[in-house]
């Protein structure tokens, strides 16, 4: 069953369950708010007795299957009796194929099945199911629809719809005649007590008096200025109840005060886009304060007559005003009257601005700031890691984890002043400032919503972490137009993401001289390329248990004629960008092999060569073809070969990744998955990739001394790594005391500066032919590390 919260106005999915019934009060996924359940809201004279949910019955009878999620869902079919519940009101929103809104009202209180018609032809024998979603089949056209249901209870009769009546004005309290002065009593007597307090109180009636006539020439006022408006105008609460309507609004409408009474104002008019639109749009109001937009007039005698609308919201407070909304409609050309970059397009999702909305209103703001000299700040926000939380969990669950994100960045905003939030597409949002007083305050903004993601985002009973990059660009200085401010607010936010995510960061003119520099490096890699002018390094990894080379990492170079030897960070990222990587991946691959059999050849028979795949390469269909027809050329055995792939990578495209790796295995190839820790590090999906390899990420060794978090981590991987049969390899030793750690922790294999840095093939043949040497060096620390334990 679908919820709309009160406070955020998410849309929760909940389970009709007794157990939930009984509760009594309802949590929302999205912002913890708790709300009644409307089903039993003491209050309420709408409510039902307890004894009702031992009613409610649900029994699993068909399995059904919602074709455009392309998914099987097994649904229940629930009876409902609502014999207890007054008024009960069945709101049924079909989406996707069927946009018409269907209202049941006046469901007969008695136990039944609910069944509903769709538009068109009416299927043979319609079922309707009641669950998250309710799934429909047509028999007809042997297809299923998904139908969204909402329960809500009828709104509550209002209060006052009318104009107060003009005897109020003639309301006056008349001053009570003064009293005699306290020195004519004698002083001390009870006679002098009383008048004091007589006194005293008079000047109370006078005060109150006074109050009163104050607020009854407010009053006049505001009625005069009611009666002077040209336009219609509505007052509704939160609950979108109407509490006031002025004759305007009814002469322009066809409405009365009495066709008014007891409405919400989605009984009277309606969004282009819908119901669910409308409830969304209000609790996004209450953030942006104001909001223009057309919608049509319903339920009165110029039905279906498009208006225009502005929203404002009334944050109520000391003078008894209850916190609402006002709604304005300008007298004729209703529509015309709304300039064409007033209104606001809604993303279908989450109910906020959509993209073109944002485009428009980023440009009004520019054109706003550059009349009147002011700056305009755009914070560019896109999630870490998204698409494996879709690929992992389905888009279904990608969805609602979206949803929750944008009740996180409210939060992250509520503070703030008139800023503008947007869904840009996919999971990418972005906040307008339209009049930041100073540039600090638009990274202070951005600091705010970090913080709001520390906490976890909890769904369907998983409770999941998720950071952003964040990027700023601020106009002026930032980009002069909507497009070139947006550009830099991506560029700074993909430094953001290239620095681990988790970050906000602003744009600065250097960026740019940076993006130059990226362009002319990458034409220099390009020739590169072509004349295979990049070489492998090779760094050596230790076996833990004996000290010797068991294997080695053949790492990228590229020796630039002006700039000397440039590290593969600055350029494996360029060549994966544009695509340089296809070939020069698998021509490192050729070249470590060919290296590797000349090594063979000299009699080093036990090591293992690792070279590393990146997502790109892994992506094309004749890699597997590619790979092995390497080993055949090279004469490389494809069990001395190990392949290394992130986490991220091996997940972007699981089914083909595993039937790759299967391929691949079954030859002999070793796998190994590198940077372990820092991606998704789920061992449940380990357990799908038949690998062989798991490399700590350095970032987790570096701290093994000193953090007792790390140490636990690498503790913990080592531990499951060996309960699935994996050889554990530690990235970036740099000290014993790392070695002593991983060695007394079962790690297998070592890999660091400690050892050797990576080096160029030559240095790498003299290490090999050292390889006692360097054997015996770590024998040594080896010992050490024993008779330390010895000595414990
Ligand atoms: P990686 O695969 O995680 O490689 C390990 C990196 O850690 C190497 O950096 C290595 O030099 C560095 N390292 C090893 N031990 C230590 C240590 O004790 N301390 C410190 N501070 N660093 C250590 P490098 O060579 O700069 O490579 C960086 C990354 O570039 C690699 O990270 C890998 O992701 C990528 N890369 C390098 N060569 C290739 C390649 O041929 N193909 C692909 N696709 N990526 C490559
Ligand atoms: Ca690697
Ligand atoms: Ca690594």
């Amino acid at each position: 069953m679908l919820f709309f919260c009160e406070e955020c106005g998410q849309r929760n999915n909940i389970p009709l369950t007794p157990v939930l019934v009984e509760g009594n009060k309802f949590t929302c996924q999205f912002c913890k708010f708790d709300t009644s359940f409307p089903f039993l809201d003491s209050d309420d004279k709408t409510t039902c007795s307890t004894s009702r949910t031992s009613k409610i019955s649900s029994e699993p009878e068909f399995l059904q299957f919602d074709t455009e999620g392309g998914k099987k869902e097994i649904s229940q079919l629930l009876t409902l009796d609502l014999s207890d519940m007054k008024n009960p009101e069945l709101l049924v929103k079909p989406f996707k194929k069927f946009e018409k809104l269907i209202t049941v009202d006046e469901l007969p209180a008695h136990t039944y099945n609910i069944t509903l018609t769709l538009p068109g032809d009416p299927p043979k024998k319609p079922r309707y199911f009641l669950g998250s979603g309710l799934i429909f089949c047509d028999e007809k056209s042997s297809s299923w629809w998904t139908i969204d249901l909402t329960f809500g209870v009828k709104p509550k009769p209002v209060q006052q719809v009318e104009v107060p009546t003009p005897e109020l004005d003639a309301f006056t309290i008349d001053p009570i005649p003064p009293l005699p002065e306290p020195g004519d009593a004698k002083s001390g007597s009870l006679q002098e007590t009383l008048l004091k307090q007589l006194v005293d109180k008079n000047n109370q009636m006078t005060q109150m008096n006074q109050t009163i006539n104050k607020f009854q020439k407010e009053l006049s006022m505001t009625r005069q200025i009611m009666a002077s408006q040209t336009s219609g105008i509505l007052f509704i609460n939160m609950q979108r109840h109407i509490l006031f309507a002025n004759n305007v609004f009814c002469s322009m409408t066809g409405h009365t005060p009495q066709t008014l009474k007891g409405k919400t104002l989605d009984q009277v008019v309606s969004m282009e886009a819908g119901w669910q639109n409308l409830q969304a749009l209000l609790s996004d109001i209450r953030y942006k304060k104001i909001w223009h937009g057309k919608v049509i007039l319903k339920g009165a005698s110029k039905d279906q007559l498009p208006l225009a609308m502005h929203l404002t919201y009334n944050k109520g407070g000391a003078n008894g005003a209850e916190e609402g909304f006002s709604c304005q409609f300008p007298p004729e050309n209703p529509i015309e009257s709304l300039k064409q970059e007033d209104e606001i397009t809604f993303d279908a999702l989450t109910g906020i601005a959509d993209r073109p909305s944002f485009q428009q209103h980023l440009q009004n703001c520019i054109i706003q700031a550059g009349n009147e000299g002011h700056q305009v700040g755009l914070i560019y926000i896109d999630l870490d890691h998204f698409k494996r939380i879709n690929q992992l969990f389905g888009p279904g669950f990608g969805d609602k984890i979206i949803c929750s994100i944008v009740t996180i960045l409210k939060r992250g905003i509520a503070d703030a002043e008139n800023v503008f939030v947007a869904r840009l597409g996919g999971d990418e949002f972005a906040i307008i400032l339209p009049q930041p007083p100073n540039t600090g305050l638009v990274q202070k903004l951005a600091d705010k919503i970090l913080k709001q993601f520390q906490k976890s985002v909890e769904n369907e009973s998983r409770s999941i972490y998720i950071s952003p990059s964040i990027g700023i660009a601020i106009y002026p200085e930032g980009g002069n137009s909507p497009l070139e401010l947006l550009r830099n607010a991506d560029t700074a936010m993909d430094i953001a993401k290239s620095h681990g995510g988790n970050k906000s960061v602003g744009w600065t003119s250097k960026m740019k001289i940076q993006a130059v520099e990226n362009l002319y490096l990458e034409t220099d890699l390009r020739k590169a390329v072509a004349k295979d002018e990049l070489m492998n390094y090779y760094q050596a990894q230790i076996d833990l248990e004996n000290g010797s080379i068991c294997g080695m990492e053949a790492l990228a170079r590229w020796e630039h004629p002006t700039q000397g030897i440039i590290s593969p960070a600055a350029f494996i990222p360029i060549a994966e960008n544009t695509g340089l990587i296809e070939k020069l991946g698998v021509d490192l691959v050729r070249q470590a092999c060919v290296q590797g059999k000349k090594w063979r050849d000299m009699g080093f028979k036990n090591f293992v060569m690792a070279a590393n795949l990146s997502g790109r390469l892994l992506r094309r269909k004749d890699l597997y073809d590619q790979i092995m027809d390497i080993l055949e050329t090279t004469g490389f055995p494809a069990t001395s070969l190990e392949l290394e792939f992130t986490e991220g990578v091996l997940i972007e495209n699981m089914d083909d990744t595993i039937k790759l790796i299967e391929r691949w295995r079954d030859h002999g190839i070793k796998m190994a998955i590198d940077d372990f820790g820092t991606g998704y590090s789920s061992f449940s999906y380990l357990q799908r990739f038949k690998v062989d390899n798991i490399k700590i990420d350095r970032s987790f060794v570096m701290n093994v001394t000193t953090s007792a978090t790390d140490a636990a981590i690498v503790m913990g991987i080592i531990a499951i790594a060996k309960e699935l049969k994996f050889h554990v390899i530690a990235e970036g030793i740099e000290t014993e005391e790392q070695l002593f750690f991983l060695q007394k922790n079962g790690c297998d294999v070592g890999q660091g500066f400690l050892f050797s840095k990576p080096i160029s093939a030559d240095d790498m043949k003299g290490l090999l032919l050292r390889d006692c040497s360097v054997a015996l060096t770590h024998k040594r620390v080896v010992d050490k590390f024993f008779s330390i334990q010895a000595s414990d």
